[in-house]
Order: structure tokens, then sequence, then C-alpha cells
């Protein structure tokens, strides 16, 4: 099946980045997939999903995983403050924590639980103004702003502009993780995610090629 041969892409992008076997873990990313498909997935020994919406990952995986035993499921959808409470019942990173008023109130579930999801911040490489994330001249701020708060991110995160080549972003990126001594890097695609690797990507983010393509209803 298509995840076999994307995970031999993976190992062999690993190989030629000189980069350690293992060291980029494939996020599965399940968004909106017939059940029959992630299931196949699960069958076939993966892991670790991604998932866009808390809605539907809300009624998709504690059944999974009371089938299939523990699964990781990282958020890498936008993440509305108000659902920021059930996501840290469902997920076990975020990769998505972009704004000042999100990191209050993770900071705040997660000292009440005396728990934290692992955090990604979501950075806007290409200044896209409809797009979610912290502008690059405004990182060091907010990473600030995050350990002032006792939260401690473990790495970026981008979605470069459709269209455009990938490969400037994901260096801009791995710079500004490296910068802040951030050692997690949530970037590549399934069009991509061999350069995202190629530059140091930890956690690549792959749903069609895997999946097949997403029929989003009508
Ligand atoms: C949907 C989505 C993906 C997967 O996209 P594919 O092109 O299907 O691999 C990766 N990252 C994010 C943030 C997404 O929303």
């Amino acid at each position: 099946m298509a995840l076999a041969e994307i995970t031999a892409r993976i190992r062999a992008a690993e190989a030629a980045a000189g980069r350690a076997v293992g060291s980029v873990q494939l996020i599965a990313v399940s968004k909106v997939q017939p059940l029959e498909r992630v299931v196949a997935v699960l069958d076939a020994g993966h892991r670790l999903f991604g998932e866009n919406y808390v809605q539907e990952a809300a009624s998709k995986w504690p059944d999974l995983r009371a089938r299939f035993g523990p699964v990781q499921v990282h958020m890498i959808g936008p993440l509305q403050t108000n659902k920021a409470k059930l996501a840290l019942d469902l997920f076990d990173a975020i990769h998505t924590l972009d704004r000042p008023s999100l990191a209050q109130k993770l900071a705040a579930l997660a000292q009440a639980r005396g728990s934290c999801p692992d955090l990604f911040v979501q950075v806007n490489t290409g200044e896209e103004p409809q797009k979610a994330g912290v502008l690059p001249a405004d990182l060091a701020g907010f990473l600030k702003d995050c350990r002032a708060l006792d939260l401690s991110p473990k790495g970026l995160m981008c979605i470069p502009p459709e269209g455009e080549d990938s490969t400037p972003h994901f260096a801009m990126l791995a710079g500004m993780a490296a910068d802040h001594g951030l050692t997690g890097l949530s970037m590549g695609m399934s069009g991509d995610f061999e350069a995202a690797i190629a530059h140091g990507a930890t956690h690549v983010r792959v749903g069609s090629a895997i999946f097949g393509a997403r029929a989003y209803p009508a």
C-alpha cells in the first residue's frame, strides 16, 4: 500500500541527507478520509496520525484507540480557544500554537491537569495575510511569552504558500528553530516531504499520498 512506499521514501531521504534512520516521524494526516482507509493504515501497523478538526477527531479517535490500543494523534489544524480543553483530552501534540490568547488558554489548562501535549509554534513564513501563524519578526517575543507562561514549545511548524517553492520556507524555519534552540521541525506534506527532510524536518505531515485524494463533503 501507499504507506509502505511513503515510509521507504522517508528512509531514503533520511539517508540522502546523512540523517539517522528513524529521525523523521511520519504523521499520517487522516482528516476527512473515509474510516475504512484510516483502519487500513492502522491495520498496517501505523500509530501516528494528524487531524485538522477537533470535532472530527473527537468522533473518530476514542473509538479507534479503544479498538487498536495506543495511537498518537497530533492536531495540525487551526485551534479555536474554546476547543482547547477538548483538544487536550484528544491530542498528544499541537502543531498550531499561533497566538497569545491560545498560549494563555493552553497554559491555564496544562497547569490544571499537570500535563501538556508537545507544542509546536506555527510560523507564517510566507507572511500571508489569510494564513495563521506567528510572523517571523514576532517569533522571539512570542516564544518569550510562552516561556513566561511555563510553556516550552518543542519546535516550529510551517505551511509554505501554495504554488511556491517550499524550499526557502523550510530553510527559514530550520534557521529560526536553530536560533531558538528548538529541536522539532514540523514541515513537509505529500508534495514536498523529501525536500523538508533534506532541510531537517523531524515530523512530516502526509495525507493524500498515503490515503488518496480527500473528498470534502459538498
Ligand atoms: C491537510 C494537511 C496536510 C496534508 O496534506 P497532503 O497534501 O494531503 O499531504 C499537512 N499539513 C496540514 C497542516 C494540513 O492541513
